[in-house]
Parts: structure tokens; C-alpha cells; sequence
């Protein structure tokens, strides 16, 4: 029978392995000290998002300043939950909006039923509704979920802008002499 080690060489060997774990330790800290940054300083700095991310809508307008949507209504055929409302009217020379014959007086989007699928960018034949990258979409009352037409029509963001820009494919054009891309 091998002999027992003796009592201060199994506390040396206790201090020893004492050491070794605490290096260990040490070195993952150390590691992960030095290692690069991976949090992100939300709100001030956000992750960034896929180019094809769908999230807040705008209704766009031409250079020129008339509106996109021509009040088809194929947008709303499309979206699966029902959540546009279009209330068309036609367009006079007195007060034109839009290229077509007819016009979206009334636009409307429950963002709290939408689940932010795109058939409705899609559906669009003049590009009026896109999907833009802002997911901040939290508010304080359910009145505020309903986007209206004035609030979708707001100023695209650049980087919805760039993203249209490098479609492979140009918008098309309005009708000769009422709007231009
Ligand atoms: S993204 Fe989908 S669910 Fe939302 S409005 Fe468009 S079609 Fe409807
Ligand atoms: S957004 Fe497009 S699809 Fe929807 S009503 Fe306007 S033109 Fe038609």
C-alpha cells in the first residue's frame, strides 16, 4: 500500500491548486477585460439593421410634390390582417394630388394589428407605401397606433431614401408632365 503524503505536502498541494484556479479565473476576467466592446449604448447607439428590415411605413411623394398613392386600394387587398384603411376621391384641376385620376383622402394604417409582412409595399404599383427601418414604435394610447395620412406622409429618413435609391430597378414614372422620380 503506497504511503499517505504527509500533512504539509497535501496543504502545499492544496495552496497550489488555490493558485491555479485563481490564475484561471484571472485570465478569463483579464480576457474578456481586453477583449473588443460588444455592448451597444442603446438608445444613443443602435445595432444596425438588415437593408431589407421592415418596420415603420411613409407614403412618398414625387419631386415635384404630389403624392404617390393614387388611392387603388391594392395595398389594402393585400395586407393579410386588414389593418389599411383607403378612402379614395377624385382628383380635379382645381385640386390635384396625385398623378392618377383619384387620390387617397383618407390612409390609414393600425399599427398595432400590422405584423410588418411588406404585401403591401409589394402590392403598391407606383411605390407609394414602403417599410421603413424604425422599430421605436412604442406610444401611450391605442388612439396613436392609427397612422394617418399626415403622419405617413412625413419626410423619408436617408437610409430609407438610400435604400429605395439602390433598388435595381428605377420607380416608375407618373404619368408625362405630372410628376417625375
Ligand atoms: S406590412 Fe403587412 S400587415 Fe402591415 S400594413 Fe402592410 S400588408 Fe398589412
Ligand atoms: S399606397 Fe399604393 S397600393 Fe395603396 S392605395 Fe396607394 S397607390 Fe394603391
Amino acid at each position: 500500500m503506497a504511503d499517505e503524503p504527509k500533512k504539509p505536502e497535501r496543504e502545499n498541494q492544496s495552496v497550489l491548486d488555490d493558485i491555479g484556479a485563481l490564475a484561471k479565473g484571472l485570465k478569463t476576467t483579464l480576457g474578456e477585460y481586453f477583449s473588443p466592446q460588444v455592448t451597444t449604448e442603446y438608445p444613443e447607439e443602435k445595432s444596425p439593421r438588415s437593408e431589407r428590415y421592415r418596420g415603420r411605413h411613409y407614403l412618398r411623394r414625387y419631386d415635384n410634390g404630389l403624392e404617390r398613392c393614387i388611392g387603388c386600394e391594392l395595398c389594402a387587398a393585400a395586407c393579410p390582417v386588414g389593418c389599411i384603411l383607403v378612402i379614395a376621391a377624385e382628383n380635379s384641376d382645381e385640386n390635384r394630388v396625385s398623378p392618377g385620376e383619384r387620390y387617397a383622402k383618407t390612409y390609414e394604417i393600425n399599427m398595432l394589428r400590422c405584423i410588418f409582412c411588406g404585401y403591401c409595399e409589394e402590392a403598391c404599383p407606383v411605390q407609394a407605401i414602403v417599410l421603413g427601418p424604425e422599430y421605436e414604435l412604442s406610444d401611450t394610447s391605442r388612439e396613436k397606433f392609427i397612422y394617418t395620412k399626415e403622419k405617413l406622409l412625413e419626410p423619408l429618413p436617408p437610409d430609407v431614401q438610400a435604400r429605395l435609391d439602390s433598388r435595381p430597378h428605377p420607380d416608375p414614372l407618373p404619368p408625362a408632365g405630372e410628376g417625375k422620380t
